[in-house]
């Protein structure tokens, strides 16, 4: 019998891990590898959040806490949505868990069936295509470009619809392209999704406080959507959490009830000590962790003037996020230092071996001619991962 299932043989390994897991490997064989793969902050956690982690841990917090969540963590969430997005959710509606990546899983679980189909405009986050299909979902990409700054317009979503639609999935700011959809431009897609009132749309907003221009907005937020919209959010990526673990999500009360019950099954919840964490950190205003926000701004600017210099880097201005997605079809065909590149994959791949940089090839984002390249690392390492790229291209 075969030992391994189905279900798993055909899923991809995470892209985004699987380059960060080769580029550490190459560096533990003494090789000096800069890691522009990988989309984490790389500043550490807050102090005042450290402390209150290192509290609770002396409060004795090591017990279960209820699946969903801790009670005044529901409510910090609570707070924090009307504070940051003026979203009204009751404790109901909130489920918390160990990161947005389990609350992506917990919505394609609870909400999938067989063929059900998911539009993700493309490029979409790594993970999404690979999570509806476990959950026997089928992805419905949409493909943008940069001329539309990679969002998705209302045509394409009228088109892609059928009667199989179930959900859309998008990132705003997106991961990978940085683009943030503006309200009217939602408000543009929502005019589309009021006529199929059997559509629901996840709205992740991990990125919301990663944003340059200003102005998020929610598609929750707009009253004839509230009602089929999960907003997901979390702590990764604003507060430098990853490893902590902690997403959460604001949804109709069936779906969250839901989440709350394939979760109990899975993990129980999340780990207790990064709750009472959490609670703090949105507890305090943004304005806590704006200084990474303005660096991430500075590595931005700086990233994309060093790119303008370098022949065939094609990129829209990522207004959030902390990832540029330059288009690289200029380079297929071509053979570099002896090497054929033929695709995104392959000039990733030779980034990786000839400039020891390591990206993420636009093929996991669902965009076959372009590269994602974090700037969530220093000045200083960016300027020589940029210096290398040109090098090795020219
Ligand atoms: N959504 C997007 C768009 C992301 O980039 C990430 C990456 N971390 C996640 C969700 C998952 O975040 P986490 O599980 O760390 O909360
Ligand atoms: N979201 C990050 C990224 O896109 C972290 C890696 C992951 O969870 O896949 O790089």
């Amino acid at each position: 019998m075969q030992l391994l299932s189905d279900r798993v043989l055909n899923m991809s390994t995470s892209a985004t891990l699987a380059m960060a897991a080769k580029a550490r490997e190459l560096r533990g064989e003494g090789r000096d590898i800069i890691g522009l793969s990988l989309g984490e902050p790389d500043f550490n956690t807050p102090d005042f959040i450290k402390d209150a982690a290192i509290q609770a841990i002396h409060d004795n917090y090591n017990s279960y806490s209820p699946v969903d969540g801790y009670a005044d963590l529901k409510q910090a969430i609570i707070t924090k949505f009307k504070r940051d997005n003026n979203l009204d959710y009751t404790p109901s509606q909130i489920v918390v868990s160990t990161g947005a990546k389990q609350c992506l899983a917990n919505i394609a679980g609870v909400m999938l069936n067989k063929e059900d189909e998911v539009i993700l405009p493309c490029p979409y986050w790594v993970s999404y295509s690979d999570i509806v299909k476990l959950n026997e979902g089928v992805p419905v990409e949409v493909q943008t470009t940069i001329d539309t700054d990679f969002k998705m317009t209302p045509e394409q979503l009228e088109n892609a619809i059928t009667p199989k639609t179930k959900m859309i999935w998008y990132s705003s700011p997106c991961n990978p392209s940085g683009s943030v959809y503006s309200k009217e431009e939602l408000r543009a897609l929502a005019d589309v999704l009021v006529k199929y009132p059997d559509i629901y749309v996840v709205s992740d907003e991990i990125y919301e406080h990663i944003n340059y221009i200003g102005g998020h907005a929610s598609m929750a937020g707009f009253e004839d959507m509230y009602d089929r919209t999960i907003t997901v959010n979390g702590v990764s990526k604003a507060f430098a959490m990853t490893g902590w673990r902690i997403g959460f999500i604001g949804a109709p009360e069936k779906i969250a009830r839901a989440c709350n019950k394939l979760q109990g099954q899975i993990t129980s919840g999340a780990n207790c000590i990064a709750q009472r964490a959490v609670i703090t950190a949105l507890n305090e205003p943004p304005s806590r962790v704006q200084y990474m926000i303005d660096e991430f701004k500075e590595r931005r600017d700086l990233v994309l003037e060093l790119l303008n210099g370098i022949e065939g880097f094609k990129t829209n201005i990522p207004d959030g996020a902390f990832y540029v997605f330059p288009n690289v079809s200029y380079y297929f065909g071509k053979t570099l230092h002896g090497t054929p590149i033929n695709n995104a994959t392959d000039f990733s791949l030779y980034l990786l071996e000839e400039a020891l940089v390591a990206t993420v090839t636009g093929d996991a984002f669902g965009n076959p001619d372009c590269i994602r390249i974090s700037y969530a690392a220093s000045k200083a390492q960016i300027i020589e991962a940029i210096k290398r790229i040109k090098n090795a291209v020219s």
